[in-house]
């Protein structure tokens, strides 16, 4: 009696399976076409120095949008893009992207960099740094000005990874953890892995200030990040009273809506242009420490 009950669950099941791989397989078809059709393009995020509100870089982050003006988001075609191994294709497409757009802009401002996002298969083989060298050497920019977010899910192989960013790091970029705190990783694994900076996730920077007495635990990597000398950037501000919050607890950088969005080149190359601070600082002082 149970043999056919499976076997219904069996094929059900088979059969939404089948749809999903299907749904994929489609998706990752129309990805390889808007490689090639140029559907994909960079925007910006800026990053600002929370004290002074200063632009110091921005993360290049992937959009795609279709010829009818509709947008995936990366939430989708990355992971997608990661398990058909296209991924390496997109990251190459993306730094060569924003070498050629950006690279006028980062040689008369070298004191900015960018921020390139980094998949597990990206972290595990040796291939991006000599790739960013010659882009570098081509377009006349500082390893300084490039660097790289590595997510603790891209940390599988954590040896491989430990020996690739290191050598990111000798080439002379900095290296960051996106995301943090969200992922499956032990603490142990920061004193070990050679990065410069962890990006506090949106969701602990949401937690901020919803509560005005208990402010979560953004607080706290931001005193475990200073334990072992990193620096912090918080992600996903955006609201004023988090910026100030961070500011106070000693979070070095920000990165939200509040400041701005994800800009167009064009649009991020202005707004560098103008010089203007991010957000006015209000006349409240924000009680650093110094
Ligand atoms: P991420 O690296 O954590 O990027 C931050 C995400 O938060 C971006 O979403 C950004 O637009 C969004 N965000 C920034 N500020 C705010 C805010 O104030 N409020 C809200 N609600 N959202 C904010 P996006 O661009 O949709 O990217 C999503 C994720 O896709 C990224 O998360 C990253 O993991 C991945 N991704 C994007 N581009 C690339 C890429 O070129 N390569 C790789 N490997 N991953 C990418
Ligand atoms: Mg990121
Ligand atoms: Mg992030
Ligand atoms: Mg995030």
């Amino acid at each position: 009696r149970l043999l056919p009950v499976g076997l219904l669950l069996a094929l059900l099941g088979g059969g939404a399976t089948f749809r999903l791989v299907c749904q994929r397989q489609s998706l990752g078809g129309e990805l390889q076409g808007a490689l090639r059709r140029q559907e994909l393009q960079v925007y910006y995020q800026p990053i600002v120095h929370l004290a002074s509100r200063r632009y110091v870089g921005a993360e290049a982050l992937m959009r795609w949008q279709r010829p009818d003006g509709s947008l995936t988001s990366p939430e989708q075609f990355i992971p997608l893009a990661e398990s058909t191994g296209q991924i390496r294709a997109i990251t190459d497409f993306l730094l060569q992207e924003v070498l050629e757009q950006l690279g006028d802009l980062l040689r008369s401002h070298p004191e900015l960099y960018i921020s390139i996002n980094l998949s597990a298969c990206d972290v595990s083989a040796p291939r991006i740094g000599a790739l960013t060298g010659r882009l570098l050497a081509r377009h006349g920019v500082r390893p300084e000005q490039i660097a790289f977010e590595v997510t603790e899910r891209g940390l599988i192989d954590l040896q491989a990874a430990s020996r690739n960013l290191a050598a990111l790091r000798a080439r002379g970029h900095r290296v960051l953890i996106d995301d943090f705190g969200t992922g499956y990783s032990s603490l142990a694994y920061l004193q070990t892995l050679p990065v410069d900076c962890l990006k506090i996730d949106k969701a602990f920077v949401d937690a901020l200030g919803a509560d005005a007495a208990s402010s979560g635990v953004a607080p706290h990597i931001v005193r475990m990040a200073r334990a072992l000398r990193l620096k912090v950037i918080a992600e996903g501000i955006e609201r004023e009273e988090q910026a100030r919050l961070l500011d106070s607890e000693g979070a070095d950088y920000g990165q939200g809506w509040l400041f701005a969005p994800a800009l167009s080149a064009s649009a991020f190359r202005e707004l560098i242009g103008g010089g203007q601070p991010a957000a006015p600082l209000s006349p409240v002082p924000s009680g650093r420490r110094q």
